[in-house]
């Protein structure tokens, strides 16, 4: 059965464009209930620990100075099926080949910098989300 938490980040080119208003307000037309939000800042070192899975891709050293480049929003979510209904509503990874009206073509800027994260997994959600929150922040 699925779990219905996912974790979200508002990723730092969506937040200097001033476009976190109108992808809080999508997420929310989505059905997606927001359980905890932060507005925070990753550092290098942190994004490194977010992104160790991909540790050894070529992009990882790129992708994790972009993580730590400005503040971002921090969020759990919660509807049925969350993961995967997150994952189809804000689109594929790289912006131009995301869906007409998602969220990474709407607001993405290119394959590194498309927008929003969104967890691949029930179990990652989980770590993903109390990597940024403690339980009394989670409503
Ligand atoms: P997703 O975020 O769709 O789950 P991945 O987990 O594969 O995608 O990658 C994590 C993040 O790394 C992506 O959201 C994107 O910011 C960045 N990324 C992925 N692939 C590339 C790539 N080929 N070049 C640059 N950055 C990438
Ligand atoms: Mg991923």
């Amino acid at each position: 059965m699925s779990g219905n938490i996912t974790f979200t980040m508002i990723k730092p080119n969506a937040v200097s464009k001033g476009f976190m208003g109108q992808i809080i307000t999508k997420i929310a037309e989505g059905g997606f209930t927001i359980k905890a939000l932060k507005f925070t800042r990753l550092s290098k070192e942190q994004a490194e620990m977010f992104y160790a899975v991909h540790k050894d891709r070529p992009f990882f050293d790129a992708l994790t100075d972009f993580m730590s480049s400005g503040p971002i929003y921090a969020a759990i979510l919660e509807k049925e099926n969350a993961v995967e209904a997150y994952r189809n509503y804000i689109g594929a990874t790289n912006p131009e080949e995301a869906a007409e009206g998602s969220i990474r073509k709407l607001y993405g800027t290119n394959i590194q910098a498309n927008a929003v994260h969104g967890s691949d997994s029930d179990e990652n959600a989980i770590i993903e989300g109390n990597f940024f929150f403690s339980e009394l922040e989670k409503f």
